[in-house]
């Protein structure tokens, strides 16, 4: 691709199937543009330069949200603000739309998608972390077929996912969990900036111990990381044991320093993120269900 735009070409799909189309004759020139809210930024930068953009924020049906089975499934081109009041969302992956209302200003969640989100890869976005604890998949299509592929591993690196030209994101499918209680945290200077840290955590209970936990932050690295040896560690104990056992997490993260926070301060804010996230979650499972 040209570091330089000289022309720009620009197309509205109607369908998935005009979608893949219209990406696989562009080829690696072609890019797809949902809300718009990270890929206009970038090309206004000079960090991304598509000779050719495919809109998919309009097409039918990337935009529903339902229950399938034992998935809820997410329309790549639902908005954040979408999430925040979708009630079958609130019912089924509460934790989303409490991470998406973190997220930006409110015209940022009004454009911004999830199936953006995730495809952009941002380390410090607040719903690949959530996708990650929920064991979230995704659906990828492209000219060639359709796969599904785990939120854990989609995200390798800054602004790096697994997802070649001529590949869209279609659907994000979170399995349903009704014993499950969830919660969101996260540390950012100002009201709508990046988190410098953020924690998702999860937890079914049984009693008043821990019967499973799932937890994964941001901030730790270039990716969202799940903490699978304190999940270990917390699995059986009480609530309360197990919110004190997080003390002394900051001690076990290596967090490099970079020009907006010191690695150490980083991994104190971890640390209290994940123990405000893992009280939340504890706090937030229903006592009415079976
Ligand atoms: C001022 C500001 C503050 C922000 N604050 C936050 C914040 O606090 N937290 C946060 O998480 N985000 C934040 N964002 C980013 C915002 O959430 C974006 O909406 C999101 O990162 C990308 O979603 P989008 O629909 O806008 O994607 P776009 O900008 O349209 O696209 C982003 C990337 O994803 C690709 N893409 C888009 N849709 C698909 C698809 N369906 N399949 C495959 N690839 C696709 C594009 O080709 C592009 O590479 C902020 C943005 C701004 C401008």
């Amino acid at each position: 691709m040209s570091d330089v735009l000289t022309t720009m070409a620009y197309e509205r799909a109607r369908s998935v199937p005009e979608a893949l189309v219209l990406l696989a004759e562009g080829g690696e020139d072609a890019r797809p543009i949902s809300g718009g809210q990270s890929l206009v930024p970038m090309m206004n930068l000079g960090l991304a330069a598509p000779a050719f953009l495919v809109d998919v924020s309009a097409v039918p049906g990337l935009r529903t949200i339902a229950v399938e089975g034992e998935h809820l499934v997410i329309g790549a081109a639902v908005t954040h603000a979408e999430l925040t009041s979708d009630p079958l969302v609130a019912e089924h992956a509460p934790l989303l739309a409490r991470a998406a209302r973190q997220i930006g200003s409110q015209r940022i969640r009004n454009r911004g998608t999830i199936g953006g989100s995730v495809a952009h890869g941002d380390a410090a976005a607040e719903l690949p972390v959530s996708c990650h604890v929920l064991e979230a998949d995704y659906r990828i299509e492209s000219a060639t077929g359709t796969e599904l592929r785990a939120a854990g591993p989609f995200s390798l690196g800054y602004y790096q996912t697994d997802l070649a030209p001529g590949e869209l994101v279609t659907a994000i499918r979170v399995p349903l969990r009704p014993r499950h209680g969830w919660g969101f945290q996260e540390y950012s200077r100002r009201a709508g900036d990046f988190a410098l840290a953020s924690a998702a955590a999860g937890v079914r209970l049984e009693g008043d111990r821990i019967a499973e936990v799932a937890i994964a932050v941001t901030g730790a690295a270039d990716r969202p990381v799940r903490l699978g040896e304190l999940e270990r560690s917390l699995t059986g104990q009480s609530v309360a044991s197990a919110v004190r056992s997080v003390a002394g997490l900051a001690a076990e993260l290596t967090v490099a320093d970079d020009p907006y926070c010191a690695g150490a301060d980083r991994a104190r804010l971890i640390e209290v993120m994940v123990e405000r996230a893992v009280r939340d979650a504890c706090a937030d499972v229903r006592k009415d269900r079976p």
